[in-house]
């Protein structure tokens, strides 16, 4: 009796010591779309850890000290890169670590359209849009323009396309694979589930969608450039030329003015964004009000989240739309 007991406490630590061996690596994410494909990928494996948590916006984010500390026992670290996430630009080149740094943004596959500044974004006055520190310089200035885009040429909003969290799925599986080749085999497993999930929102959304596509609408920012080409829908303006600066007197009219120009419309707010802006934009129109959330901040982080995300801004658009024609 006391040898059997013996046996099973030594097989116990055999168990102990096979799962250490193929434990995790540390990765750390930095917002939750990109966090949500990297947890799917190493589901079964471990989790992932997330920087832009709750409700925060990565436009306007400050790092956090159990942030730095993670980075700093991070064996992987990905990110979209320097046009999104500026708060991390600093502590990642300070980064006294060996961590594997992958800028998604450079993921092979990838289809990345310019910063749009002209039609009905004509007052985008410089595509600066995602570094908050130089945002109390621009305001109405259109002198500085072309300067900030050695590093933010593109839209970074590149999650908003599922053939483009396909492509950066595949290197954040392709990264992974090469860190911890132990789990290799589930990375793969994981990536093959995640691309067949892929395919049939790509579907999905395509069908939520085709009723409203010749409907225009207004945003909070603009955000949506990669679903619009995608699933073919019209966004006509945003509040916002930044996330970070609000919109001043002659932006709100300019606005207002379009959507008496469309007819009936619907303009988007976003939940982390003050929604006072929207009602002044509605004000003495026939438009309606709905809201999106292109950034996830009202949802839960994991593997999920990004289907909930791209979901969500399909029916959105639906049940606003089509009930306003
Ligand atoms: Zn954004």
């Amino acid at each position: 009796m006391v040898k059997k007991n013996t046996l099973l406490l030594a097989s116990a630590f055999a168990l102990a010591a096979g799962a250490a061996q193929a434990e995790a690596p540390d990765v750390v994410v930095s917002i939750k779309p990109i966090h949500s494909l990297v947890a799917s990928i190493m589901q079964g494996v471990g989790k992932p850890a997330l920087i832009v948590e709750g409700a925060a916006s990565p436009h306007t984010y400050s790092m956090k000290p159990s942030n730095a500390a993670a980075l700093q026992d991070a064996s992987v670290v990905f990110w979209v890169g320097h046009g999104l996430e500026a708060f991390l630009e600093k502590p990642l080149e300070s980064l006294g670590t060996s961590a594997k740094i992958v800028e998604l943004d450079d993921a092979p596959g990838l289809e990345k359209l310019k910063f749009r500044e002209g039609g009905a974004f004509e007052a985008h006055d410089d595509g600066d849009e995602h570094e908050a520190a130089s945002a109390d310089a621009h305001d109405g200035s259109h002198e500085a323009e072309g300067h900030h885009h050695d590093e933010g040429e593109f839209d970074m909003h590149l999650w908003l396309d599922p053939q483009n969290a396909k492509a950066m799925a595949a290197d954040i599986e392709k990264t992974l694979a090469e860190v911890d080749p132990a789990n290799a085999g589930a990375y793969k497993a994981n990536l093959d589930s995640l691309n067949a999930r892929f395919d049939t929102l790509d579907k999905t959304l395509a069908e939520t969608v085709a009723p409203i596509k010749d409907k225009p609408f207004i945003v909070f920012h603009d955000a949506y450039q990669y679903f619009e080409k995608r699933y073919g829908v019209k966004v006509a303006g945003s509040i916002t030329v930044s996330p970070e600066t609000m919109p001043g007197a002659e932006r709100i009219s300019q606005i207002h003015k379009k959507i008496q120009e469309l007819g009936a419309t619907c303009v988007f707010a976003e939940p982390q964004f003050e929604p006072k802006l929207v009602n002044v934009v509605l004000e003495g129109t026939s438009a309606k009000s709905g809201t999106l959330d292109p950034e996830a901040a009202t949802l839960e982080a994991g593997p999920d989240l990004y289907f909930k995300l791209m979901e969500s801004i399909g029916t959105s658009l639906k049940a606003c739309l089509s009930s306003n024609s």
